[in-house]
């Protein structure tokens, strides 16, 4: 299998086959990293998941009765017991789209889909990309990016 390491200003990575392994630098912005990882390896689709630990997280909550998004910042200590998301392209661009559960000191544990979260220990994620891009579009009743399959012509 071929091994190739790569490094990012806030993150490191290892990719073995068509598979990675990342590792977000301490103190730095999950979504930040992230982003500009699938933007650098040109991901337009694929699943991602992670761990770790975080000092603080920004989770959005979507108000369908408002058609809008409700944010909440958590200024704490956290682990991250999961981060799961994808990776797709929407309205000519990447769209990496993260949910989070996170456990606070007192073993409870909040989630919502990720805003942002700056990690404060490590950040350990897995990357498995797929060969052809996949796209969303918005859906106008529903108010969010939904997927659309006919589509397959768009540039990311
Ligand atoms: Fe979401």
């Amino acid at each position: 299998m071929k091994e190739q390491i790569l490094e990012g200003e806030l993150w490191t990575a290892k990719k073995m086959g068509n598979n990675y392994i990342v590792s977000i630098k301490d103190q730095s912005s999950i979504v930040q990293a992230l982003n500009d990882f699938v933007l650098k390896q040109n991901i337009k689709s694929g699943q991602v998941t992670g761990i770790g630990a975080v000092s603080e997280a920004t989770l959005r909550f979507f108000d369908f009765s408002r058609k809008d998004y409700v944010d909440k910042k958590f200024d704490e200590q956290m682990e991250v017991t999961n981060i799961s998301g994808n990776v797709s392209v929407a309205e000519g661009k990447l769209l990496l789209h993260l949910h989070i559960t996170l456990g606070r000191q007192d073993y409870s544990a909040i989630a919502g889909h990720l805003q942002d979260a700056k990690i404060r220990g490590a950040g350990e994620f897995f990357f498995y990309p797929m060969e052809i891009p996949v796209f969303k579009t918005k859906n106008e009743e529903v108010g969010i990016n939904l997927y659309d399959f006919e589509k397959s012509d768009e540039k990311a």
